[in-house]
Parts: structure tokens; sequence; C-alpha cells
């Protein structure tokens, strides 16, 4: 691995290569999703890169009628809502993710704690690529 940087530029570019990154503190072990230079926990300063299996459960999710500029441009409003969530991963570290293939109209059947497996999403071409992290059910 590379000496990139353990912040949202590096967790990005990881993301358009289909992979999804954390910072691991070397001192106490805490698993940053995306990765961040200290350690939220010891304060320690001395990361590695990890991989995730892009396995984990939705631990909190909210379904989202107003969107955002560039979620409307990838066609979500008020009639096609987007579903947002927080899910566990499986190596314990939580992470902000988009959650696709459930029917973010009918939240009542969205269950806390089901499964998921990462997604992909590449978005724009080329130096535009962006790419955002989403999970479906697995
Ligand atoms: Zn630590």
């Amino acid at each position: 691995m590379n000496e990139l940087q353990f912040n949202d530029a590096s967790y990005e570019q990881f993301l358009n290569e289909e992979k999804l990154m954390g910072s691991k503190c070397t001192r106490c072990g805490t698993l940053s999703v995306p990765p961040r230079p200290i350690c939220v926990k010891c304060y320690g300063s001395e990361m590695e890169w990890v991989e995730m299996k892009g396995k984990g459960t939705l631990a909190a999710f909210t379904c989202i009628t107003v969107a955002p500029p560039f979620m409307i441009a990838q066609g979500f409003d008020r009639k096609h809502p987007y579903c947002s969530g927080v899910v566990e991963l499986e190596e314990g570290a939580r992470v902000d993710a988009r959650i696709e293939g459930v029917d973010a109209s009918k939240p009542e059947d969205i269950k806390m704690g089901m499964p998921l497996k990462v997604k992909f999403l590449h978005w724009g071409e080329g130096e535009n690529q962006e790419t955002f992290l989403a999970f479906q059910p697995a």
C-alpha cells in the first residue's frame, strides 16, 4: 500500500476502484470507515489501511424525499425517494451509505438488522467519475 493519506479523498479514490477501505489504529485496533488520520478512541495517529469485506447489517436508516441536487440529478425526488442508512460492517465499524434494493416509499418494510452487501455506484466518467457507497440486501 502506498502512502495515501487517511482522508476522504483517499477513501473516494478507493471507492472508484470498488474497494471499501478503512483505517485501523495500530495502537488500539479501532476501525474507522471512512478512514481518519487520528483514532477516535485513543487519539493515536499510527494508522494502517484495511479493506472491508463489504458485508454488514442495517443499523439505522432514513428515507429521503427531499433530495439534494446531486441526487435529483440521479433521478430521485419526492415521488422517488431514496434510502440512506448506517451499516454496521462485519468488521465492527459503522459506515454511512445509500441503501439500494429496498422500496424507500415503504420504510415500514425495511428491516433493521437485515443483512446487506456492498454495491459501488459509479456516476460520471473519466476524471469526473464519482463513486457512491451503497449497500443492498445480501
Ligand atoms: Zn486507537
